[in-house]
């Protein structure tokens, strides 16, 4: 019987709809948008598992799947020992420390002796072991922004995009201690020749896919106050080209962002209050 290479795909949230675009894109067709637990492409040897993405490190280690698309996040908190086969480049988003307003943040040592509410206490804590800083951490694995009101952490570390929901639990955001993107992971070992071959098939196409995946050229107006917000969002770039406006606090702002995070980047200008938003393509880009 022919071999499949199975992928474990997260059946619902952040990273769903993408992981399958870039598949798609791949030139593999397959199915229903009613999502099963299992299918199978018709025109290339993968099959799909549909599941929660916590569990997908732990499906592969297992055997269950083979390889996997997870938040780079996720595979490093659970410390699982796979291989991280290609970085997709979506879901981006920051960890971050955030502090109540009146908490006197001067930086990762004012966290010694502090309790943290995260659900990443292995990165969180191998960042402050790094630093030599000791504190106590509370994990939960949700809402992890209303720890400090209701007096269980001094502080937090969590996901942030935006910075948005931080904001509405009287937190700020004082420094991101680690960023992440989406990651296809798979086994050291395949354990096949044959599956061995699908896989590098399948890389082959994601490459392609992903070379092609264009930037568009971006102006907008911004109020001055949030351009350090906008530096982190379009960050991994080169800086982007701030004029001053003649209208005092405000300033148009030009750079080149990735499609495949544009609406994404979108939503979050918008959020900060960007007006006028401008999107051109390129028609060649050098480097
Ligand atoms: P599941 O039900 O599959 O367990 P989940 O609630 O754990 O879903 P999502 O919220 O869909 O997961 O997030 C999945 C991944 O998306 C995260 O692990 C992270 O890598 C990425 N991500 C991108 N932006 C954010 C954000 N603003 N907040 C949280 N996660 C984000
Ligand atoms: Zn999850």
């Amino acid at each position: 019987m022919a071999e499949v290479l199975r992928i474990a795909i997260q059946k619902s949230g952040r990273l769903s709809e993408k992981s399958l675009e870039i598949i798609k894109n791949c030139g593999i067709k397959f199915g229903s948008d009613a999502r099963v637990l299992k299918e199978r492409a018709s025109n290339f040897p993968l099959e799909f598992l549909y599941v929660r993405d916590d569990d997908i490190p732990g499906y592969i280690r297992d055997g269950v799947a083979d390889i996997g698309i997870v938040g780079r996040n996720e595979y490093d908190e659970q410390a699982i020992d796979l291989e991280v086969l290609r970085d997709l480049g979506f879901a981006k988003c920051r960890l971050s420390i955030a502090v109540p307003i009146d908490f006197p943040y001067t930086g990762l040592a004012s966290l010694e002796g502090k309790r943290i509410a995260t659900s990443y206490p292995h990165i969180l804590g191998g960042i402050l072991a790094e630093q030599g800083i000791r504190a106590t951490f509370i994990q939960v694995s949700g809402s992890v922004e209303v720890t400090p009101q209701v007096g269980i952490a001094d502080a937090i570390c969590d996901l942030v995009s935006t910075g948005a929901t931080l904001a509405m639990n009287g937190l700020r955001e004082v420094e991101a201690i680690y960023t992440s993107t989406a990651v296809m992971i798979g086994r050291k070992n395949m354990g096949s020749e044959e599956k061995e071959n699908i896989l590098s098939r399948l890389e082959l196409r994601i490459d392609a896919v992903m070379r092609a995946s264009s930037y568009k050229y971006v102006l907008f107006n911004l109020p001055e106050e949030h351009l350090d917000q906008v530096a982190r969002i379009v960050g991994g770039m080169k800086s982007p080209t701030v004029t001053r406006l003649m209208e005092t606090g405000w300033v148009s702002v030009q750079t080149v962002v990735a499609e495949d995070t544009f609406w994404d980047v979108f939503e979050q200008l918008k959020a900060l209050g960007a007006q006028g938003i401008l999107v051109t393509p390129i028609e060649k880009m050098t480097e």
